[in-house]
């Protein structure tokens, strides 16, 4: 009688396991099809979405997606259960119009929680475009130059990193007020960064970095990170400064200068790391995986200026790897308190004028549908929907 009942339990789960070979064996068949470019007939065969910039590359809906679920589910585990129902809702339906050879976005619901990679991807591209159009203005009718200036402070403790980010805004709100920045900088754009250090031992290249402060600490490669943990807040910010900067005693600021400056508004004990460099030219910009080609080439003319021009929250420094785990739950936990309500980028100066005039919105709270005057959508171009597919993790389109 055991001997049986133990048999149709064996049947059982075989057979329940076979479906779901079945199953996935049917997803991957399908996956199989499409790399291979296999033109199917079969209409209830899924189509994928494919969106393509200009230049051919494809845009990763589906990529960020995947990381918007998973970012959404570290939400769901540190307990901010709203904020993970709203990432797991973001552009799950898609609406484009079909122009011609291209896909504009025309519909579409994102969430705008800080810390998802689907919408941070939407600001960074805005971002980017504002920039663009900004600096060719600037550049048509001044003669300027531009500047990069990092501004840091120590690192610190998940539990002391609101306050810290309230008194850099505080003081870099100072530092636009001194005489010497008023004088020097005709505008600026910043961008408040928050990355974490992840490292638990000291590796050679972060020793080759820094020698000397290890050594005064009395550790060496292979030791643990002292710093392991902490969070590193810090400002990009793209200045913009008279033609005659460089040479002109009245204008020019040396970075021991900066430093000083920026210790004074932090109200700091300790001398900060400041970095000031001139803007140039860039050639290869491929890391910037960001940026449309298009946008590239046009950046690359104006001398610009990528760098900066992006939404300040990487998503792999909030989320490491591809699995929910504790460490990534806590800087889940961290980031959201730190970063709520806080906007991450600002305009000042000239550079606010200009994007006051031009009328180009706010690219951190505003509409991340619409990303450029490109695209504006012609009368007549017809609907394509594309839905998220929880299975096939993929955006399929709607048939008609
Ligand atoms: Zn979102």
């Amino acid at each position: 009688m055991l001997r049986l009942r133990c048999r149709i339990l064996n049947q059982l789960q075989r057979g329940f396991f076979l479906s779901l070979l079945t199953y996935q064996k049917g997803v991957f068949t399908f996956i199989m099809y499409k790399n291979n470019n296999i033109e199917t007939s079969d209409k209830s065969t899924p189509k994928i979405l494919e969106d393509k910039t200009k230049s051919g590359k494809e845009r990763d809906w589906k990529g960020k997606k995947r990381r918007s679920i998973l970012t959404a589910e570290h939400f769901e585990k540190a307990g901010l259960h709203s904020k993970a129902e709203r990432m797991k809702d973001c552009a799950t339906q898609l609406v484009f119009k079909h122009t011609g050879e291209a896909l504009k976005l025309y519909q579409a619901w994102f969430c705008k929680v800080r810390l998802c990679p689907m919408c941070n991807w939407r600001r960074s591209l805005k971002i980017a475009y504002h920039n663009k159009r900004i600096v060719e203005t600037v550049n048509e009718r001044e003669n300027v130059r531009w500047l990069f200036l990092t501004l840091t402070v120590k690192n610190t403790d998940a539990e002391s990193l609101p306050e810290t980010i309230s008194a850099m805004f505080e003081a870099f709100r100072r530092l636009t007020k001194y005489k010497a920045f008023k004088t020097s900088v005709r505008g600026f754009f910043r961008a408040l960064e928050v990355t974490r250090d992840r490292d638990t031992h000291i590796t050679e290249e972060r020793y080759k970095k820094n020698p000397s402060y290890y050594k005064r600490q009395g550790l060496s490669v292979g030791d643990e990170n002292p710093n392991y943990g902490t969070y590193h807040p810090h400002f990009h910010a793209l200045l913009c400064v008279p033609a005659s900067y460089f040479k002109n005693k009245d204008f020019y600021i040396k970075q021991s200068e900066w430093t000083s400056l920026w210790q004074k508004a932090m109200k700091l004990d300790y001398t900060p790391i400041v970095h000031i460099q001139k803007v140039k030219p860039k050639e290869k910009l491929d890391e910037l995986e960001t940026y449309e080609k298009d946008l590239k080439k046009a950046m690359k003319e104006q001398n610009a200026i990528l760098e900066v021009s992006k939404y300040p929250v990487k998503d792999t420094d909030v989320i490491k790897g591809n699995k929910v785990t504790d460490e990534n739950v806590e800087t889940v936990l961290a980031l959201d308190d730190a970063l709520a309500y806080k906007r991450l980028i600002g305009y000042g100066g000239l550079l606010k004028e200009i994007h006051k005039e031009l009328n180009l919105g706010d690219a951190e709270d505003g509409d991340l549908v619409k990303i450029s005057e490109d695209d504006e959508v012609a009368n007549g171009a017809f609907d394509v929907i594309a839905r998220w597919h929880i299975g096939l993790k993929n955006y399929v389109i709607q048939g008609d």
